[in-house]
């Protein structure tokens, strides 16, 4: 029966072990970056703003006063502090730059006056505008704003703007600390780049993991299918596998059982229920591999077709139960017979065929003059009654271009032979006949 990946156990495993897995990990990636991020902005902010007071308080430590726009020839434009030039002052900005990494800038208005940005050509970029946005949010609206993506002459900044006053309270202008976006979220990629390998690891891992025992699962599971569909075809001579026995879960606890299972229906299609001897269906199929076993292994290949003698007479004077109390005994008499050079099968009835592979034909005549006594000395006891049987048979011993056909029939001849010429007797030539 074929299964496709999709409906089978080992797709069904994949799916319900590794997608989940990597949408956990893909949640995990997700949620810890928007957090980080999240959370080194707001640092950056805090920075920032703590840095915007700092120049503003170190200005008014320098230079007390107000801010004033001047004008110098006529045209250029100067911003004073206290009555001085604030760009006497550079040291402040340039040094906190040093320290910090962020860039200042003083406006007046919307216009730069003072800034530690400068040009490609190592100017200070003075003079340049604010955006109109920041302009209304901040100087207009007066209230602080933090922006993640603001353009400053050209390049992408998280800036921090604060309005700035005069002592009476006007707002003359702001403060601008800012740190080029690039710097920022490479500080963030640095921060998030280990969790996400992290992760990844740890996804993988586990998927690996997870497949591992799958697969491993699934075949074991595989082999018990495959035994089970043996046996349910009627075929019992598959073998478990070892490594499934060995196991002590429940797979082998399966195992266990399917082994148990193989060999009662073996024994109930392969064994006779009353005696537990081999049944004739058995017989019939394995005679021709006996056969040429023995003939592979140079032994000798002997049957014997027994008959109990006069066995209607015990099941019409004591009962059918006495009768198979009796066979009972019997079987158990011919089990010893052939044990270890053999085989007992109960051929119908009361009849039965003994079938010696030994290394001499001596052996096997010795083991069934032996048993033929044996069973002369059974006493099968019903209450009061005890009762003994004889048995009669036909020997007969392979010979080259026999089959078992052949075979079994000279031993029937023997054995009628024998019933005819008093029973209780082993028939190996008749009169007249071939030994
Ligand atoms: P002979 O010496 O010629 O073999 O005489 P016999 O009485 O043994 O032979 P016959 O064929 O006349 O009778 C065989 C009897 O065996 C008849 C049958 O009821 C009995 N028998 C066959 N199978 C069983 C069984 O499973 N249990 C019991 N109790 N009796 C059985
Ligand atoms: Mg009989
Ligand atoms: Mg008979």
């Amino acid at each position: 029966m074929k299964i496709k990946l999709k409906s089978s156990l080992h797709g069904k495993l994949i799916v319900m072990t590794v997608i989940p897995l990597l949408i956990l990990g893909m949640f995990i990636t997700i949620y810890s970056t928007w957090k980080l991020t999240s959370i080194l902005q707001a640092e950056v902010k805090d920075k920032l703003e703590d840095l915007c007071v700092l120049l503003g308080q170190r200005y008014d430590a320098r230079m007390p006063g107000d801010y004033v726009l001047n004008i110098k020839n006529g045209t250029e434009m100067y911003l004073t502090k206290g009555g001085r030039d604030i760009s006497e002052a550079y040291d402040i900005m340039d040094g906190m730059q040093e320290q910090t990494g962020i860039d200042f800038s003083i406006f007046f208005y919307d216009t730069r006056m003072a800034t530690t940005l400068r040009d490609q050509n190592g100017e200070r970029i003075v003079g340049t505008a604010v955006n109109s946005k920041v302009l209304e949010e901040v100087y207009q609206e007066k209230e602080e704003h933090f922006y993640t993506g603001v353009d400053v002459h050209g390049i992408s900044y998280f800036a921090y703007y604060r309005p700035l006053y005069n002592e009476d309270g006007t707002c003359i202008g702001m403060i601008f600390a800012g740190k080029p976006a690039q710097k920022i979220e490479a500080m963030i990629y640095k921060a998030v780049l280990p969790i996400l390998f992290t992760v990844a690891a740890a996804v993988l891992l586990t998927a690996f993991f997870c497949l591992r025992f799958a697969s491993r699962l699934v075949n074991s599971i595989g082999k018990i299918e495959r035994f089970l569909t043996n046996v349910a075809k009627g075929e019992f001579t598959e073998s478990m596998s070892m490594d499934i026995l060995a196991r002590s879960d429940e797979l082998g606890n399966m195992a266990h059982s399917a082994v148990q299972m193989q060999k009662n229906l073996r024994d109930m299609v392969d064994k006779d229920a009353l005696t537990g001897l081999y049944n004739r269906r058995y017989g019939n199929l394995h005679l021709p591999k006996m056969m040429e076993r023995t003939i592979r292994k140079e032994r000798v290949f002997t049957v014997a077709l027994g008959d109990i003698d006069f066995f209607k007479k015990v099941n019409d004077t004591y009962g059918h139960e006495a009768g198979d109390e009796v066979l009972k005994n019997v079987a158990g008499c011919l089990t010893e017979a052939v044990q270890g050079k053999g085989t007992a099968i109960r051929w119908g009835g009361e009849e039965f065929l003994l079938v010696f592979e030994t290394e001499d034909a001596a052996e096997a005549m010795e083991r069934l003059q032996g048993t033929r006594e044996k069973i002369r000395s059974i006493k099968t006891v019903r209450g009061e009654n005890t009762i003994c049987v004889t048995m009669t048979f036909g020997v007969m011993q392979l010979r080259k271009e026999m089959d078992t056909g052949e075979l079994l029939k000279q031993a029937d001849e023997k054995l009628y032979y024998g019933k005819e010429n008093g029973r209780d007797r082993i028939v190996t030539a008749m009169r007249g006949g071939q030994p």
